[in-house]
């Protein structure tokens, strides 16, 4: 007989309890290094079993967890209930808005053939087995977000249930719409948005391979061209020792190559990218006119889960000897080798957007990824790694960026380092108002401010 035998009778999706058939898949998801031990999940099969289980944790004062795909997995759940959104898989396209009404369990690889049937994209990142409300409310950072700006800017109304077991529906305007694009799961689970959708159905995009003798080269040539471009150009450079193992394609496995990841949205691509293309050959080249359908081909992530350790790092500016000083680190011919990602961010993503919301550190124009897998027993020596990076790296660096801060490793400090201090400060005044014993706090966390810092107009965020 379960500890939480109420729980059930209280939702329409199933419950589980440790021991419990079905526990350990639905606790556990891409990030396979350290993930949820709670108490009890809720299979949460809609917006009601959502707040039903949020009001049963608050009345026990269990903390409450979240997850869809746990690509995002940030502090494990070591207790407390974790409500599972898998099930919630609804999506509206309303092709003459041109928005999508997408619950707490779409990733973006159903939204990306949807939207595309009706010459609509959404604005979606690299992998189409992201949750897309996750990835959404911590900012998201895309393929298309240079020319149009961060996904966050373009969410129209969220549904959420708050800390006092309450399904609110907030709009632009509400402090509590503010909060929750970039303070995420701090405010409540998010039971569905409403997004915009831009009318890109093609783009010129794909990945440029290139050998391990020129990835010094080819990392130099990137950043210097990458501060030329235009903001309808989104690309990325990822420096990777590949496994030499059939799972790889052929003329990759057992080198360390450099992947340039090219989106964009302009008729003269060929162009644009050639003195990449000039730098060396590629080992492959898969860049071209192609449908956005398939732009999970252009960073082409593995869907399979695995365990890692991850850190990220943005920048104002990207200088050479930054870039060196990650080479000689982690770079082809270090004693210890790393996955090295550098996006670039800033076009439209630097702009204030139309109704301004809480996503951080905007003036980022790079973010640098280091990727660590973890086999068995090597924890203790990735940890020393990467703190022999972010010993290089953190005093250059203007922050972090919340969507890429993964696993256990993401401290209290870098959660502070994603907001701009004026911002952090105002997410912990309503983290005060909102959730003041702290009920959501297995994820990036916010702490409550000590002391609500309530504001003459009263409460605006229904
Ligand atoms: C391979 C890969 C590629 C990625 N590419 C990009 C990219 O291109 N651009 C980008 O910006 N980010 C990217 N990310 C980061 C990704 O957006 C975040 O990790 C995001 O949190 C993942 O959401 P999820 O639902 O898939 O993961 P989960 O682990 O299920 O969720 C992560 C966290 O989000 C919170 N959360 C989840 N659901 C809800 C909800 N309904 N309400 C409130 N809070 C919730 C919880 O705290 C949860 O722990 C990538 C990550 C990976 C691993």
């Amino acid at each position: 007989m379960g500890v939480h035998e109420g729980l059930a009778a209280k939702v329409g999706g199933p419950v589980f309890e440790p021991g419990d058939e079905g526990y350990d898949d639905e606790r556990t998801g891409f990030q396979t290094a350290d993930p949820h031990r709670p108490g009890v999940i809720v299979g949460a099969v809609g917006a009601e079993d959502v707040r039903a289980a949020v009001e049963y944790a608050a009345a026990r004062g269990l903390p409450v967890a979240v997850q869809n795909t746990g690509h995002g997995l940030p502090l494990a759940a070591a207790g407390g209930l974790l409500i599972s959104t898998r099930r919630m898989t609804g999506l509206r396209i309303d092709p003459e808005a041109r928005t999508a009404w997408i619950e707490a369990g779409v990733r973006w690889g159903q939204v990306i053939p949807e939207a595309a049937e009706h010459g609509l994209a959404p604005l979606s990142g690299s992998s189409p087995g992201v949750g897309a409300v996750s990835y959404v409310l911590g900012g998201g950072a895309g393929l298309l977000t240079r020319r149009y700006g961060y996904a966050a800017d373009h969410v129209r109304v969220i549904e959420v249930v708050t800390a006092d077991g309450r399904l609110r529906r907030v709009t632009p305007g509400s402090e509590l719409f503010w909060a929750l694009l970039g303070g995420r799961a701090n405010f409540g689970v998010v039971t569905g948005l409403e997004i915009g959708l831009v009318p890109v159905t093609r783009l010129y995009g794909g990945g440029l391979y290139f050998d391990t003798e020129h990835v010094a080269d080819v990392l130099e040539a990137w950043r210097a061209w990458s501060a030329t471009v235009p903001d309808e150009m989104t690309s990325s450079i990822a420096l990777m020792p590949v496994p030499d193992v059939p799972a790889f394609p052929e003329p990759l496995r057992g080198r360390h190559v450099a992947h340039v990841r090219i989106a964009y949205l302009g008729d003269d691509g060929e162009r644009l990218i050639a003195p990449l293309r000039a730098v060396a050959p590629r080992l492959i080249d898969t860049v071209g006119e192609m449908p956005y359908t398939e732009s999970g081909t252009i960073h082409n992530e593995p869907p399979v889960p695995m365990a890692y350790h991850a850190t990220n790092f943005a920048f104002g500016e990207l200088g050479g000897e930054t870039t060196r000083e990650l080479l000689d680190l982690v770079g082809p011919g270090a004693p210890d080798t790393a996955i090295v990602e550098i996006r670039q961010l800033g076009g439209a993503m630097a702009r204030r957007p139309s109704v301004p919301n809480a996503v951080g550190n905007r003036d980022a124009e790079y973010v640098v990824g280091v990727l660590s897998r973890l086999g068995p027993g090597a924890a203790e020596g990735v940890a020393v790694l990467h703190g022999r990076v972010a010993d290089a790296l953190e005093k250059k660096s203007s922050g972090r960026l919340l969507n890429f801060l993964f696993g256990a490793n993401a401290t209290p400090e870098q959660v502070r380092a994603s907001y701009e201090p004026e911002v952090y400060r105002r997410l912990a005044a309503l983290k005060a108002e909102y959730d003041p014993s702290n009920l959501f706090r297995l994820n990036h966390n916010i702490p409550p401010a000590a002391r609500p810092a309530r504001t003459a107009e009263g409460r605006r965020g229904e």
